[in-house]
């Protein structure tokens, strides 16, 4: 029997909640140098694109984050399986960074 389903999906859109960027404690830096596509030079991994809540990291190698978006969640750090990313206080960002 061919029978189709269809399933309900949700995709998160970057900017829905507003500036999110200002919720952080906590921002997201990426060392390119443990970033899978950096070391492989392959299109390849992209896991932390794929779970950010608010859509914010464009795919790429590495990785670009939004910071203006990011709310500091540490999703993106607890996903990745090199451990690429890290959070680091948000004192170090002067406010004019956003
Ligand atoms: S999850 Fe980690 S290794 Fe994979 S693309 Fe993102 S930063 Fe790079
Ligand atoms: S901490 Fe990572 S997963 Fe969370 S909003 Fe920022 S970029 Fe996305």
């Amino acid at each position: 029997m061919n029978e189709s389903h269809q399933i309900a999906m949700s995709v998160p859109g970057i900017g829905e909640a507003g500036r999110t960027g200002d919720w952080r404690h906590e921002y997201p830096v990426i060392t390119a140098e443990a970033c899978l596509p950096v070391k492989s030079g392959r299109d390849s991994c992209q896991i932390c694109w794929a779970h950010c809540p608010d859509n914010c990291i464009t795919r790429g190698a590495p990785p670009i984050i939004d910071l203006y978006y990011c709310k500091g969640c540490g999703i993106c750090v607890e996903v990745c399986p090199t451990h690429a990313i890290a959070m680091h206080p948000e004192a170090e960002l002067g406010r004019g960074a956003l």
